[in-house]
């Protein structure tokens, strides 16, 4: 059985195939959004969720989020006593949809299909995939994440260009897709991996401070920083659906407030605004279809609710877009829709996908200037941008002399001229004849596999026939890249790794939301909310549900009033 998973900045939702179509599921406690936030409990289980979440403002040195961000890095996270990449807590996000699924479903899943930005470089690829691994799947196959957007649309059509607009928490994406005569073909796709629903949250932070007169040092502190960046967070959903808004924040005793108007977001997010005009601009040019030529312009990701991107989109092309799917679920259903095709759901056999190469891939190379002179730094692509994959290109390359002993091959992604500004990969050392390397040419294989995978395979030829047997090689392991041995490693230690068990999530979710105030109140309120904790924790140890229900009903109640609008703490 194969599971669609759109594993995001912000939230993370796992969809499955069934009855003809794409149904997403509900982790436990009753929700299809799982925060992509990972934390350690006190009893050194890891809880992932909206307990997690909660916990980032209680517990920050025990919480990690957007880690998606440092996909392929070697950055690592501290939680507590624990050192983990971004792979890792990916992985802990993914074991526990895929508990959820499971426990849905009533059997176990092995296969699974995980979206990704399309922007995503290789190294981000590799490591999304190590994720996926160890997370305990058999089996994983990357998506595009508006290439499964077009396919959650494009379900009921059967041809049409569309344009995925796709703004997450974290990521942007742009992609120019065909659907004809069942294939869907990405036709281009550009992008930009660091702008998102986050920077928005930044922003409106930073004028919150500036015009509230907090001082810097009070706003950096990381329990603080976390705080006003859910504040401003809640701001901008809520000002999706209302004109004016008041973001406020209570340090102690101290209450600094900000009345935010939906004008004055969109003329503060203008500069954002801005920096997404480019990619769009782009993936119309390299596709070649014109904005009038769209059938429709599918938006995807949370960030697409803010008004003022929904008003750019209207402007850009005239229409407004497509909105009929829920734009954070539009990236799961279409992984759902991809699943069913990786098993070939009977019903999807006639419907075929292709997706494209987003960056261009090639080699340093020197460029002979006049006479002797010769510079070397200069990118030779080999697989271009938006080449449709899987796809295998060969160059054919030559030493600069004669009496040259190693050839090298240094791999970048990118478009830029120059390599020295695009995105270094590896490289590969041939070592070349001793006895001078007249007539010898060197053919360089790229293969980009379906996944985005890339492999480069070198070999060296002397008139055209092989040196040898044909050589073999695979791209350097970097830093940033786990070896499969290393992956190996790190499996044995994650599956040692405890999940909060499942059915008792409803109440570590609940404890979590309630520690999360008593993080931020104080005084007479916070020792209220201690009380109200324990009494409750002290319930559970009895296992008696008619113990527990009356303390839990009271914690409830007390947190709802604290959340409430009108709940000034200090003053009642
Ligand atoms: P995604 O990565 O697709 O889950 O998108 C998450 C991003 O969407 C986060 O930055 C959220 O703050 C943002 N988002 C969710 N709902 C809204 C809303 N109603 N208005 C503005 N932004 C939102």
């Amino acid at each position: 059985m194969f599971v669609g998973i759109d594993l995001g900045t912000t939230n993370s939702l796992v969809a499955v195939w069934q009855d003809g179509k794409p149904r997403l599921v509900p982790n436990a406690l009753g929700e299809v959004l799982t925060p992509s936030v990972v934390s350690v409990d006190k009893d050194g289980s890891f809880l992932v969720g909206a307990a997690a979440r909660d916990r980032l403002q209680s517990h920050p040195q025990l919480s990690a989020a957007v880690f998606k961000r440092d996909m392929g890095t070697a950055r690592s996270f501290r939680l507590g006593q624990h050192t983990m990449r971004a792979e890792e807590l990916s992985a802990l996000v993914l074991r526990a949809l895929k508990a959820d699924v499971e426990a849905d479903l009533g059997q176990p899943v092995q296969e699974v299909v995980i979206t990704v930005p399309a922007y995503f470089s290789d190294a981000q690829r590799q490591a999304t995939r190590a994720a996926g691994t160890l997370a305990g799947f058999a089996s994983v196959t990357l998506l595009n994440e508006p290439t499964a957007a077009a396919l959650a649309y494009g379900l009921h059509q059967d041809e049409g260009r569309f344009l995925v607009f796709d703004l997450g928490g974290g990521t942007f994406d742009v992609s120019v897709l065909e659907l004809f005569e069942g294939v869907m073909e990405v036709r281009a796709t550009a992008g930009d991996n660091r702008l998102g629903g986050e920077d928005v949250d930044e922003l409106m932070v930073r004028r919150f401070v500036q015009d509230t007169g907090m001082s810097d040092d009070v706003a950096h502190q990381p329990l603080m920083a976390a705080r006003l960046l859910r504040a401003a967070e809640g701001t901008k959903r809520a000002l999706a659906a209302q004109e004016t808004v008041v973001m406020r924040v209570d340090v102690d005793g101290a209450s600094f407030s900000k009345t935010w108007t939906s004008q004055e977001l969109e003329k503060a997010l203008e500069p954002l605004l801005e920096r997404m005009r480019q990619p769009v601009e782009r993936a119309l040019r390299d596709s070649r279809i014109r904005p009038q030529e769209l059938d429709a312009v599918v938006l995807a990701g949370g960030s697409t609710r803010l008004v003022a991107v929904r008003q750019l989109v209207t402007r850009m092309f005239g229409r407004f877009p497509e909105v009929s799917l829920d734009p954070d679920q539009v990236v799961a259903l279409g992984a759902a829709v991809q699943a069913a095709l990786r098993g070939r759901d009977a019903a999807l056999a006639e419907r075929v996908m292709t997706d494209v190469c987003p960056y261009t891939l090639g080699v340093n190379v020197n460029k002979r200037l006049d006479g002797d002179r010769s510079q070397s730094g200069f990118m030779a692509p080999v697989l271009e941008r938006n080449t449709i994959i899987p796809a295998s290109r060969v160059e054919r390359f030559s030493p600069m002399s004669t009496d040259q002993r190693e050839l090298q091959i240094e791999i970048f992604q990118g478009e830029a001229r120059r390599v020295q500004d695009n995105i270094r990969l590896g490289e590969l050392n041939l070592q070349l004849p001793k006895g001078g390397c007249e007539g010898v040419v060197a053919d360089v294989r790229f293969t980009l596999d379906a996944n985005g995978l890339l492999e480069v395979e070198a070999t060296l030829l002397r008139h055209g026939a092989p040196l040898g047997p044909a050589t073999q090689l695979v791209i350097e392991s970097s830093s940033e890249r786990l070896s499969p041995e290393e992956i190996q490693k790190r499996l044995a230690r994650l599956q040692a790794l405890k999940l909060h068990p499942r059915d008792r999530l409803e109440v570590r979710a609940l404890i979590a939301r309630a520690e999360r105030h008593h993080a931020q109140l104080l005084g007479m309120w916070r020792s209220v909310v201690a009380d109200a904790i324990l009494r409750f924790e002290v319930a559970l140890e009895s296992q008696d549900d008619r113990q527990i229900a009356p303390p839990r009903k009271q914690l409830e109640e007390l947190l709802a009033r604290i959340e409430s609008e009108t709940f000034l703490p200090g003053l009642e």
